[in-house]
């Protein structure tokens, strides 16, 4: 009987996969019908989404590697990180975390995403797998990895694993060790850092490549994706979904902006109208670039030239805030993540929040100071909560216009930066040196 059976099965088999192509090509002639296009046409635009997404994806790992051994070395020795690095470093790591934590406390009370419909509920294995744990084990999970799986957690038995799962999170923390390992080997050192920074240079002239066929992958994704939830009548309602979602990003980056602001007041003894009214030339050009390496030189003047900021703070801040330092990237990538998971109609629980806080972070540190980077390294946070990468499509319409309001901040929270790490760490310096200088 069983052999009998076995036998049976290459045929069962069969029918299930003609069923499949059937039930997808149905889909297919549906979504066409609903944009009311032919079905080639529908199929050209999917191909152009899918193509597009595809090679984000392809470039995430390149980018995350490249850029952060180049931040991380462009600090010089790590045993010698003076007190302007340590502070530096520890100002941009506070600021990221409140920023994601404002992104992530907004996007769970307004729920912008929770007018979708149901039926688009979707688990995916990890959320399935997490069953039965305790939420401590889940979250030292996020640290020693799944179960079974070497290429998973912060920390995996096998990088290469990890990359082939696109753990991130996983290759960021081992290209920031051996960034810092690196910096302490002297000339030999030197040369492989040189190494890293041309291929980071290539990467990103690879991004901006990518970035030209923008338009083209990014109508392909939204019509296809309308097209797949239900034509223009869904797409109404995706549209005051995405309404609440671009205000839930405005109303968080505003706030993370009064707090850098207070914190420039508090801590840098500075008079934040006066100091923001300083930095207008850096923040339109900001809007008009959505990038904050682009800004950068407008940036540096700005502060040092209209604010007072000693050229020592200003040279050491700004142009490492420009690589490591996205407050308005990480905001922006949690909300979003979290607002396509309700879109979709998952469930995050407590360890998916903390996962998103931690990948939010560290992919925004990720991110290049160029336009749409924070797009490509968001698809880190997706992975990390096993989120699907079509996600993306939903919020790809107005991201032109996000990029340039979290620039605005990403470069508000460097300048912000160089003004207390100036107050609070190298006048003090200083001051300290004068003093100790001073006779008797
Ligand atoms: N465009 C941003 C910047 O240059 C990065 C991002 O896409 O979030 O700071």
């Amino acid at each position: 009987e069983a052999d009998r059976l076995e036998g049976q099965l290459p045929k069962i088999q069969a029918r299930i996969d003609a069923t499949r192509d059937t039930v997808q090509d149905v889909e297919k002639e549906k979504a066409a019908g609903n944009l009311g296009v032919p079905q080639g046409i529908y199929i050209i635009c999917e191909f152009c989404g899918d193509l597009f997404l595809q090679v984000l994806k392809l470039l995430v790992i390149p980018l995350v590697v490249t850029s952060m051994i180049s931040g991380i070395t462009s600090l010089g020795d790590v045993r010698k990180m003076g007190r302007v690095g340590l502070s530096t470093i520890i100002y941009y790591f506070s600021t990221g975390a409140i920023a994601v934590f404002i992104g992530i406390l907004l996007v769970v009370i307004i729920q912008p995403g929770n007018s979708a419909d149901d039926t688009f509920a979707y688990r995916t294995d990890s959320v399935e797998a997490k069953q039965g744990q305790t939420t401590i084990e889940v979250f030292l999970d996020v640290f020693r990895g799944r179960e079974g799986d070497p290429g998973s957690g912060m920390f995996p038995s096998n990088l290469f694993l990890a990359a082939t799962n696109t753990n991130v999170l996983a290759l960021i923390v081992f290209a920031i060790v051996f960034g810092g390992a690196l910096t302490t080997l002297g000339d030999e050192g030197m040369l492989v850092i040189r190494f890293f920074n041309v291929c980071n240079e290539a990467v990103m002239k690879m991004v901006h490549m990518v970035m030209m066929f923008a338009p083209i992958g990014i109508f392909g994704l939204v019509s296809s994706n309308i097209a797949k939830n239900g034509g223009a009548a869904g797409f109404l309602e995706q549209l005051q979904a995405i309404g609440w979602y671009v205000a839930t990003v405005v109303i968080g980056l505003l706030l993370h902006s009064i707090v850098l602001a207070t914190l420039l007041w508090a801590l840098g003894k500075r008079n934040p109208f006066v100091y923001t009214f300083n930095l207008l030339r850096a923040l339109l050009t900001s809007v008009s670039t959505a990038s904050s390496a682009a800004t950068l030189p407008v940036t540096m003047e700005c502060v040092e030239e209209n604010n007072g900021v000693s050229n020592r703070s200003a040279s050491f801040v700004l142009p490492l805030g420009a690589t490591i330092n996205m407050d308005g990237t990480a905001l922006y990538e949690a909300v979003a993540v979290i607002f396509i998971a309700q879109t979709l109609g998952i469930h995050l629980d407590m360890a998916d929040l903390v996962i998103i806080f931690l990948t939010a972070s560290l992919a925004a540190v990720g991110a290049a100071g160029i336009p749409e980077a924070g797009l490509v390294t968001m698809v880190i946070v997706l992975q990390a909560v096993g989120l699907p990468l079509t996600g993306i499509g939903t919020i790809l319409a107005i991201d032109w216009f996000l990029d340039r309001l979290r620039t605005t901040v990403n470069v508000y929270g460097d300048a912000c930066g160089a003004g207390i790490i100036d107050t609070m760490v190298v006048q003090k310096q200083q001051a300290e040196a004068e003093a100790a200088a001073a006779p008797g």
